[in-house]
C-alpha cells in the first residue's frame, strides 16, 4: 500500500503527485494517458495499471482531472465501485457546488469517505508554505488528513462540513479573477494605444495589491451587513469613470467591449437609484437580474 494514490496526472496532478514524493510519501499514481507518469515514475511513484487498481493502492485517493464528468467516468469504470468502500476520496478537480454534493452523495452510497477541494493556485506553487487550497467535507475526515494535505498547500484551509463549501468559494473567487484578467488585458491595450509599456502598468497593479486586499474585505463586508450608505466613492463616480473608459476606446481605435458591458451594469445601478451609493450597490441590480432566489437586495 502507498500512502496516497493521485489520479490525473496533468499539469496539476502532475505536480500534486510530484509535492508528495518531495514529502517523502509513498505515491500511486495512475493516468487515462499512462505516458504521462514516466516523470514521476522516475521519482519513486509506482504507475497503477488501471483506475481500479489506483483506488486499491491507498486508502486516500485524490482525483485531479478535469472536472467533475472526467470524475464520474472513472469512478464509474471497470471494478472501481468494488474497491472504493472504506477509502477517502479527495476530488480536487474543479466543479460546481452541486456536482460536489452530487460525488458526495455517490461516495455516501459506495461507503467512501469524500472530501471535496478548490485549488487556488498554479501549479508550480503546489508544496508551498503559503499555497490555498479550500477543503470542505466531515471535520473527522479532515483532521484525519490533514498533515498529508498540507504537503500540498501550506495554506491549507478547511471550511467546514458543507461538502460544496470548497467549490463555492472557488466559483466566487474564479469570479473575481475573470473580471480581473479581462480588466488588465484591457489596460494593457489603453496602455498599448498610448505608448506605455504593459510591464510598467503590471507593477502598477502589484504596487495597488495591498491597498486592493483591503477593498476585497470592505466589499465583502459592506454585501453581507446590506450597509451600502457611507462611501468613500460613490457609485455614480465610478460609473462616470468607467463611461469615459468607452469614449477613450473610441479615441483610440480599439476594443470597447470590456468598458462598455461594465459602464451598462454601472449605468443600470445609477438608474435604479444607487448612485450617492458604495460601488458594492451593483450587486442589487445583479440580484434584481437573477432568477427568484427569495435574496433581499
Ligand atoms: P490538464 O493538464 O488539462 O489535465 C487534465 C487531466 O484530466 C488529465 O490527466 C486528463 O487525462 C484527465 N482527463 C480528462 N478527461 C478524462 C476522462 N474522461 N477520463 C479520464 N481522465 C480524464 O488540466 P490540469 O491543469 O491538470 O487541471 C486539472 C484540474 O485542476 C482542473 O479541474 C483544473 O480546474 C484544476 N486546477 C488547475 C489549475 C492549473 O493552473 N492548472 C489551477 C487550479 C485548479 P489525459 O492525460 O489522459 O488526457
Amino acid at each position: 500500500m502507498s500512502d496516497v494514490t493521485v489520479i490525473g496526472l496533468g499539469e496539476m496532478g502532475s505536480a500534486l503527485a510530484g509535492a508528495f514524493l518531495r514529502g517523502g510519501h509513498r505515491v500511486t499514481v495512475w493516468n487515462r494517458t499512462a505516458a504521462k507518469a514516466e516523470q514521476l515514475i522516475d521519482q519513486g511513484a509506482v504507475l497503477a495499471p488501471s483506475a481500479a487498481a489506483a483506488f486499491a493502492g491507498s486508502s486516500v485517493i485524490i482525483l485531479c482531472v478535469s472536472d467533475y464528468a472526467a470524475t464520474r467516468a472513472i469512478v464509474e469504470s471497470e471494478n472501481v465501485a468494488e474497491v472504493v468502500a472504506g477509502r477517502s476520496l479527495v476530488q480536487l478537480s474543479t466543479g460546481t457546488p452541486k456536482e460536489a454534493r452530487d460525488l458526495a452523495a455517490w461516495s455516501q452510497i459506495h461507503g467512501t469517505e469524500y472530501l471535496d477541494g478548490g485549488i487556488l493556485a498554479w501549479p508550480s506553487h503546489i508544496g508551498g508554505p503559503e499555497t490555498l487550497i479550500y477543503v470542505s467535507g466531515a471535520q473527522a475526515g479532515f483532521a484525519r488528513h490533514e498533515a498529508l494535505l498540507k504537503t500540498l498547500a501550506g495554506g491549507l484551509t478547511y471550511l467546514g462540513e458543507a461538502v460544496s463549501a470548497s467549490a463555492t468559494m472557488s466559483a466566487a473567487v474564479l469570479s473575481y479573477l475573470a473580471g480581473r484578467w479581462i480588466g488588465i488585458c484591457h489596460g494593457a491595450l489603453i496602455c498599448e494605444a498610448e505608448g506605455v509599456s504593459a510591464a510598467s502598468f503590471g507593477e502598477a497593479l502589484a504596487a495597488l495589491s495591498p491597498a486592493l486586499a483591503g477593498d476585497s474585505r470592505h466589499m465583502g463586508v459592506v454585501i453581507e451587513t446590506r450597509r451600502y450608505g457611507q462611501p468613500e466613492s460613490t457609485l455614480k463616480t465610478a460609473g462616470d469613470d468607467i463611461a469615459r473608459l468607452v469614449r477613450h476606446a473610441g479615441d483610440a481605435n480599439i476594443s470597447a467591449e470590456w468598458p462598455t458591458f461594465a459602464a451598462g451594469l454601472f449605468r443600470r445601478a445609477i438608474d435604479a437609484g444607487h448612485g450617492t451609493e458604495e460601488h458594492a450597490a451593483l450587486i442589487k441590480v445583479l440580484r434584481k437580474a437573477a432568477l427568484p432566489t427569495g435574496i433581499a437586495p
